[in-house]
This record gives structure tokens, sequence and C-alpha cells, in this order.
């Protein structure tokens, strides 16, 4: 069982001709919902790549909420221990794109920020019955904090996944098992900017010296890379593809990851695996719709 533990978004895609200008108000040319949020993102990549994921976090008491829990029941996410925060609204984005793609994007993180210590400690049996916690940073810092330390002490294998990149405690990188790093939070996290390929090993270092027992960094389309705890470097190509819209690649990579791990695959070959996942979704438009099947992955794999 795999828990996870982040935030839970409704996304709002106005599709219009030009981004409004200071003061100007304009007419969209389509408006389309859809989930998203991290926590729920990585929940559902979890789930379709055939792997068990418990989410917790929170929604507020509205429409938004309700359309994601049932969005994530129908992924077969188990829902049960998600909080619903009373006066906040659900989490949401609010993403504006032009004719070329170009975007502004406003989040309101509502019900998420109510994700507090509180909460983590009021659901001590979902901790009792999980095996890995996966955590991002859209929920509190301090919340992330805590949960990394309640997962130490259970016995559960911690992975995160810095994003949007954040510091925590200096002592809490000893207790986690694998960090997940895009090469913009493998810079920030090591203090290396990773300009240079010749950078990346060193900057995974730095962070495998602060304690972390494994670090992998996600290379867009140069694929992906680990370093263990003894510096063993493990480098996996991207799959070559036209690559068309790389939201929730990341999502994706990490959720494939997870799945294909704690089913029993060693480390390369879920590397790979997440590789071929990640490929898949840049393909398609949009955050949970560009999320593959397992069995998509699997014919891509074998072609
Ligand atoms: P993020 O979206 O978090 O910045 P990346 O861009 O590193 O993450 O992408 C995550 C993974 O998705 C990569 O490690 C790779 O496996 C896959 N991927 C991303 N972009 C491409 C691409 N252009 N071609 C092939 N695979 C890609």
């Amino acid at each position: 069982q795999i828990l996870v533990i982040g935030s839970l978004n409704m996304d709002t895609v106005i599709t219009v001709e030009n981004l409004p200008k200071d003061g100007e108000t304009i007419i969209a040319k389509e408006v389309n919902k859809f989930c998203g949020g991290k926590g729920s993102n990585q929940a559902v990549a979890i789930a379709r790549f055939g792997a068990n994921a418990i989410m917790l976090g929170k929604i507020g008491k509205d429409e938004n909420g309700k359309a994601l829990i049932a969005s994530l029941e129908k992924e077969g996410v188990t829902t049960e221990y998600i909080g619903i925060e009373e006066g906040v609204l659900t989490g949401a984005a609010f993403i504006n794109v032009d004719k070329e793609g170009t975007n502004t994007i406003v989040v309101d993180p509502g019900a998420n920020y109510s994700v507090d210590k509180d909460y983590i400690n009021e659901k001590a049996s979902a901790f009792r019955v999980a095996d890995y916690c996966l955590l991002q940073y859209e929920v509190p810092i301090e919340t992330v904090e805590l949960a990394i330390e309640k997962c130490y002490e259970e016995d559960i294998k911690v992975i995160v996944n810095p994003s949007p990149v954040a510091q925590i405690k200096e002592t809490l990188y000893e207790k986690i098992d694998m960090l997940i790093v895009n090469e913009t939070e493998l810079s920030e996290l090591s203090g290396i900017q990773v300009v240079e390929d010749v950078y990346i090993q060193k900057a995974m270092s730095v962070l495998v010296n602060k304690g972390v027992k494994c670090v992998i960094a996600t290379l867009g389309s140069k694929g992906s890379i680990y370093m263990d705890a003894s510096y063993k470097v493990e480098y996996q190509e991207a799959f070559k593809v036209n690559a068309i819209d790389s939201t929730a690649a990341g999502d994706t990579f990490t959720g494939a990851l997870i799945a294909s791990f704690v089913k029993g695959g060693d480390l390369k070959k879920s590397m790979r695996f997440a590789n071929a996942a990640g490929a898949i979704a840049v393909q398609t438009k949009g955050a949970q719709d560009s999320i593959p099947m397992l069995s998509d992955v699997e014919k891509f794999i074998a072609e």
C-alpha cells in the first residue's frame, strides 16, 4: 500500500485567442475542467500502473471536491481518509492558454493548505496499513516534515518529490529513502546549477551526502539517472518521441517508478518503465488525461 499525502486541485483551463492585457476583459473560446494537483495526479498514476494508492489530503465542501473524489474512486484510489475542510474551497488552478500555447496560471491552494499536523495525527490508522509514503510540497511544509518523521518511526519507506521546490529541515534528509527530482529541483536543493551534464552527478552526490538513500533525477528528453548511497550511478536513456505537452510528465514518471518498484521490479527496470510512461505522457495534452495505462506502457516498451 502506498500512502500519497498531497494536493487535490480542480484545474480550469480557459482557452483564449490572446492572453488578457492589464485591465482587459476578454471572452473565452473554450473552458474545460480537469482533475489535478500533484498529489492526486501521482495517486492516479500509481493506480493506473497497477499498485494500490491511498490518498491523504483535503478538499472543500463543494462540487469540485466531490468531483475529485468521484474521479479518484473511478481510478481505484482509496479516498476514505480524504478530509473535508469547512469554510474553504477545494484547491484550484486557473490556467489561461492562448493560441500559441503560452499560458498564465493562478493557483488557489484552498483546502490543501489545511492539510495540517492535526490532520496527519488524526489519520494514524492510514499509516498502519502503509508500506510506502509518497510526498510532494503542495501541502504545508511542516506537514511534510511531520509525515517524514512519522513514517520513519513506523518503518514506512519515504519517497519525496520536492515540487514545488522548498527547503526542509536538513536532519530529515537521512529519513528519505528515495528523492525524485527534476533538473530545477536538483539545482535548487544541491546548490549546484546543473547547466551541463557534468554537474548532474556532482549535484546528486550533494543530496546523497545529506543522507538521502537514493536520488533519482529526471532529465526530460535525456531520460533519468539514479545514484545510491554508495554513489553508484545508473543511467536510463529516454525513449525518442515527438513531445507536444510536458504537463504531468514528472507526475507520470513518479507514479510509474513507484508502482513498478513496489511490484517487485528492480530500480533499473522501474526507471525504464517510468521513462516509457513519461514518454507517452508528453505526447498527449493535459495532466491526468495524459497518464497512460499499464498495458499502454507495456505495449510501448515491446514495440
Ligand atoms: P518534470 O516535468 O517534472 O520537469 P521531466 O521533464 O524531467 O520532469 O520529465 C519526466 C520524465 O518524462 C523524463 O525523465 C522522461 O523519462 C520523460 N520525458 C520528458 N520529456 C520527454 C521527451 N521530450 N521525450 C521523451 N521522454 C520525455
